[in-house]
């Protein structure tokens, strides 16, 4: 076992530490609490190759490794604790590899170059009013139409649609829709590039689209999208039809691992914030940090946070072991090192940012400090996004203990 790094990797970590030293700390503020990322720095992140790093170099990419890009959004993460440049990165990072996996040449030679290039948002579109946590349950559908399709539904708590709407190569969702009859379980899915406003810059006329006001990531907008009768071409269609399911599930995996990886750079930041806070905060004439109660919280902080980060990159690992070595390693295999590394990084970010913000006192409690945005961004991945907590413990215990046992309905 190795815990190094090669030589390719170091460049590219530090390739991404002095992106944030250049162009993320100065813009901070204005990231965390404006409402969008400064349109320079997605253009700066495309350039350095930071968007569709690991598609392919035909598409644009830079045909990296999970791991690479793993340290990449961490280095992000510490940079924008608030977590929407990171999420920004991850999300046109993980959706785009299964564009790239399952689309058709068609939509790939469209969209891939034009998200490499920054122009494009791609992300994804799974969840609904009915509830994120239970896939099988959708409704959005799409009925043939001819050869084409024709898409109804609504998709709610969706990262990135004023993004998508806002650059000018438009955007759009790997989106699932309901084809088959409900018999058909979890063969019942297929996903689809549904594109709410086309790389030709022009916003779909049949779709209708609200945002939602988040309480903290304000860089990185949620929102919605509705659709009635909305045409689909056949060529946006990713994977066979039946497929989707299992389309969605295995990039969540991909995303997985890099929203752990968001959220161990957060917390990484804070508890730095945190040490130097203990170190220099003179309190009954001593520096806090000689209080041995704050050394032992320090020193278990301080252990979550390694264990965080090695569980996310043996997720890594084990997933370059997939998509890079071309090995079979089982599904569940591949599940459980995911689901460890998403159910343990946000609670272990967030108890990281809270106890930080608890020893800075009043402080923490403006806006002057960014911890408050870095709980608030950690929070989105706790309460669900990519996969609410308890859903990572039920794959867990699914794998470990048979698919019997499961609790609810799965593919
Ligand atoms: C900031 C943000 C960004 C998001 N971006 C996207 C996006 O880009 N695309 C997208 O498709 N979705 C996105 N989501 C939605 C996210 O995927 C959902 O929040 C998630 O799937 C949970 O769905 P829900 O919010 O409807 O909660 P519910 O499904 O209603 O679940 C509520 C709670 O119950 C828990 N729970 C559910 N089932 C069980 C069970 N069987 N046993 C025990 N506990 C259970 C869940 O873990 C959760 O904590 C985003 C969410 C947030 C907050």
């Amino acid at each position: 076992m190795d815990f190094g790094l090669t030589e390719d990797d170091r460049l590219i970590r530090e390739n991404a530490r002095e992106f944030v030293q250049k162009y993320v700390i100065p813009q901070r503020d204005k990231i965390s609490y404006s409402n969008s990322i400064p349109e320079d720095i997605i253009r700066k992140a495309a350039e350095a190759g930071f968007i569709g790093f690991t598609l392919s170099e035909k598409y644009g990419g830079a045909g990296g490794t999970i791991s690479q890009m793993s340290s990449i959004i961490e280095e992000l993460a510490r940079g924008d604790v608030s977590m929407a440049l990171p999420v920004y990165v991850l999300l046109l990072n993980g959706w785009p590899a299964m564009l790239e996996k399952y689309g058709t040449e068609e939509a790939k030679e469209e969209i891939l170059p034009s998200i490499a290039k920054g122009r494009t948002f791609f992300g994804i579109g799974s969840t609904e009013p009915s509830g994120g946590s239970d896939v099988m349950n959708e409704k959005s559908n799409a009925v043939r139409n001819g050869s084409d399709w024709l898409a109804t539904g609504e998709k709610v708590y969706i990262s990135g649609v004023r993004e998508a709407l806002g650059l000018p190569g438009g955007g759009g969702f790997l989106t699932l829709l309901r084809t088959g009859d409900k018999k058909l379980a979890s063969k019942a899915f297929t996903t689809f590039a549904l594109m709410i406003k086309g790389t030709d810059g022009k916003v779909r006329n049949q779709i209708s689209t609200t945002l939602f006001n988040n309480i903290a990531r304000e860089g990185l907008s949620t929102g919605g999208f509705s659709f009635s009768d909305m045409e689909i071409e056949d060529s946006y269609r990713v994977g066979e039809v039946g497929q989707g399911f299992h389309i969605i599930m295995e990039g969540f995996n991909i995303a997985r691992v890099y929203v752990a990886a968001a959220c161990n750079g957060a917390a990484f930041e804070a508890l730095d914030m945190g040490r130097e806070h203990l170190r220099t905060r003179i309190l009954f004439d001593q520096p806090l940090g000689k209080q041995e109660g704050l050394q032992f919280e320090l020193s278990e902080l301080y252990g979550k946070l390694e264990s965080s980060r090695l569980l996310t990159q043996k997720a890594a690992w084990t997933l370059d072991r997939v998509y890079k070595n071309k090995e079979r390693v089982p599904l569940s295999e591949q599940n459980l090192a995911v689901s460890l590394a998403k159910m343990t990084g946000p609670p272990t970010a967030h108890e990281i940012i809270t106890k930080v913000m608890v020893w800075h006192g009043a402080a923490a409690y403006t806006k002057d400090l960014p911890l408050g945005a870095a709980q608030g961004g950690v929070m989105s991945y706790y309460v669900g996004a990519e996969g609410g907590i308890n859903i990572m413990k039920l794959i867990i215990a699914r794998e470990l203990l048979g698919k019997e046992f499961l609790s609810y309905k799965s593919g």
